[in-house]
């Protein structure tokens, strides 16, 4: 029994070591900034071409990096834009437009190449900055893992392919932090913040998505 006890608990080493905070289940920042950074501007700002995780403000900014105690709740967002969305425009907005330190999602699932993939955006441990009021509890330190999916879910379909990738990831932060909560951002009847405001993240096609996402995580956490 001990025997056993301590193979688990050195399998579970072994699964933290090798996570490296989810950068194997993402295409990390370094590698798309590398890709994006020639055509990401945004109002007179141009992208730096170094690496990107050389470029997390903890000095200024929304949430100055600040880190958390884990997570129990993932919220899912759109990103009214464009499916192949350039990441390096949407950092270079969420930090000089938005002031916040860092882009402010987690993970961003974008068409990438006639496929959807997912990339890297604020490293997990840090704060993220994609529901208001709501990123961080101030007095657990307990966060909320943000992931957008590329595109306008008001007007775009959930094809079987982003389906694929939204459970794949999904999957992967649920095991890795207990994950008990499945929400949305402003849209349907768990989202996270609703109260006096007209926008509908994660869009209408999207709710019914999350919400079979939302019972899957259920069963696995249980
Ligand atoms: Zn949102």
């Amino acid at each position: 029994m001990l025997i056993l006890r301590t193979l688990s608990r050195y399998s579970l080493l072994l699964i933290l070591l090798a996570s490296n905070a989810g950068a194997q289940d993402a295409v990390p920042r370094s590698t798309w900034w590398r890709n994006e950074y020639a055509s990401g501007s945004i109002r007179g700002h141009r992208a730096p071409a170094r690496d990107f995780n050389g470029y997390h403000s903890r000095s200024w900014g929304k949430n100055n990096g600040a880190t958390v105690a884990g997570y129990t709740s993932i919220v899912w967002h759109h990103t009214e834009g464009v499916q192949n969305t350039n990441l390096v425009a949407m950092a270079l907005e969420h930090r000089f437009v938005k002031r916040f330190c860092d882009i402010g999602y987690h993970f961003i699932i974008k068409r990438d190449g006639g496929r959807w993939r997912t990339f890297q955006g604020t490293p997990l441990g840090f704060v993220g900055s994609h529901c208001k009021g709501e990123n961080c509890c101030r007095r657990t330190g307990i966060g909320r893992i943000g992931i957008a999916v590329a595109g306008n879910f008001n007007r775009d379909r959930v094809d079987s392919q982003l389906l694929a990738e939204m459970t794949r990831l999904q999957d992967v932060l649920v095991r890795r932090y207990r994950i008990r909560e499945i929400r949305t951002h402003r849209l349907g009847s768990f989202a996270v913040n609703r109260a006096g405001d007209a926008r509908d993240c994660p869009g209408r096609n999207m709710v019914p998505v999350v919400t079979s996402l939302r019972r899957r995580a259920e069963s696995q956490v249980r």
